[in-house]
């Protein structure tokens, strides 16, 4: 903010001093009113129009269950997200998009090759997917396994949240055939430094994140992970038979992704897919400028960044395209301003 301040001296910037209110005048959106940190009020005239990006609305309890359901019982990676610019924006007269709200959860933290389909096995030790449907959909499944209680939850789910899993495989992966890969085998050297205590002031990982596990025994691996020992190795002994048969009979995961797992040291991640955001928002047209329900434009307002929307269209953020949410809220910020000054 210093930079574009620095650029443009005349902008002035009002900190702690949130959106309360739009105004209105004979059908068009004229001002907005922000509340100062004092308790005042102060309106802020538009020369041209007003352009809200107050983000999305996942810390906002009950517009996340009339919304987006699908991600209550899950840990928000943000906090003070509350939808207030959905709220002005509905109350001017703009009108929100249709449920199937897009969702943004992962864990690339906890330790890489999230993408590889290993055993997984959810916090009960059970197997409960084909492991090579894909990280991007591991929102969806995970909101029928079972929760449980870690680090980093939110305080919506201090006796445990929806989201956990296990990835396990064993030391013999570097030497798997590079087609049982998504993305490639990362070496053991790089991998050490998501075990926590591992390495001494690990760089390039967040420590309170990191939770790789390596272990001699598969027992000591399961207490690691704090899955229930005898549930873990009935599913390892079973997938082993399924490697053996060469088809996954149980989930129908690909015969050139089975690989058994027998060589110790055993390897295992435990995963917490949270919410990174939520991506849908205002319904708005290609100036991001906020339709209302007969789809017309509502006079003076646009909607930009998570609160404009549709643009991703389903219920999952697509990951192939990396940069996608950050990339259209910088775009359509940019487009708002522009034709909100006749430039476009
Ligand atoms: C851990 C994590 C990793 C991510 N990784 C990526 C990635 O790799 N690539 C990618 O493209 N995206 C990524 N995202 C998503 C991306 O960061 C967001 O989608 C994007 O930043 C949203 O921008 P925004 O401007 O819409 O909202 P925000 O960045 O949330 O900004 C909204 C602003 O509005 C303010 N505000 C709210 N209410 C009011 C009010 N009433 N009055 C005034 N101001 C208000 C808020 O304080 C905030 O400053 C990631 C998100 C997370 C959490």
């Amino acid at each position: 903010m210093e930079n574009v301040r620095a650029a443009h001296p005349e902008l002035e910037v009002f900190y702690r001093t949130p959106a309360v209110r739009l105004v209105t005048e004979n059908g068009r959106v004229t001002g907005v009113i922000g509340r100062q940190h004092d308790g005042t009020h102060t309106l802020f005239r538009a020369a041209k129009a007003v352009i809200l990006a107050t983000g999305d609305y996942t810390n906002n309890p009950a517009m996340v269950a009339r919304w987006c359901p699908d991600i209550a019982e899950f840990d928000k990676k943000q906090f003070g997200k509350t939808g207030d610019g959905h709220v002005l924006a509905i109350s001017a007269g703009a009108n929100m998009e249709p449920v199937g709200h897009t969702k943004m959860m992962h864990d690339f933290d906890s330790a890489l090759m999230f993408e590889e389909p290993f055993l997984y096995l959810n916090m009960h030790g059970e197997r409960f997917t084909n492991e090579y449907t894909g990280f991007v959909y591991m929102g969806n499944l995970l909101r029928d396994q079972p929760s449980y209680k870690g680090n980093m939850l939110d305080a919506d789910h201090p006796d445990g949240s929806k989201g956990w899993y296990c990835t396990v495989y064993d030391s013999s992966y570097m030497e798997w055939d590079k087609d049982s890969f998504v993305d490639g085998p990362v070496p053991p050297f790089v991998m050490e430094k998501f075990i926590p205590g591992a390495v001494e002031n690990p760089q390039g990982v967040f420590k309170n994140l990191i939770d790789l596990h390596r272990c001699d025994t598969l027992e000591e691996l399961a207490a690691e992970l704090d899955l229930p020992c005898d549930a873990m190795l009935a599913s390892v002994a079973r997938y082993n038979q399924l490697c053996q048969q060469g088809c996954d009979t149980d989930f129908g995961k690909p015969a050139k992704y089975l690989h058994p797992i027998l060589k110790p040291p055993f390897w295992g991640a435990r995963k917490h897919i949270r919410v990174s955001a939520e991506v849908s928002g205002i319904r708005t047209n290609e100036n991001a400028q906020a339709l209302d329900a007969a789809g017309k434009p509502v006079k003076g307002l646009y909607c930009a960044g998570n609160l404009g929307g549709p643009f991703f269209g389903g219920s999952d953020y697509p990951f192939h395209q990396t940069g996608l949410s950050l990339g259209r809220c910088y775009t359509f910020g940019m487009i708002a301003a522009k034709h909100a000054l006749g430039m476009l």
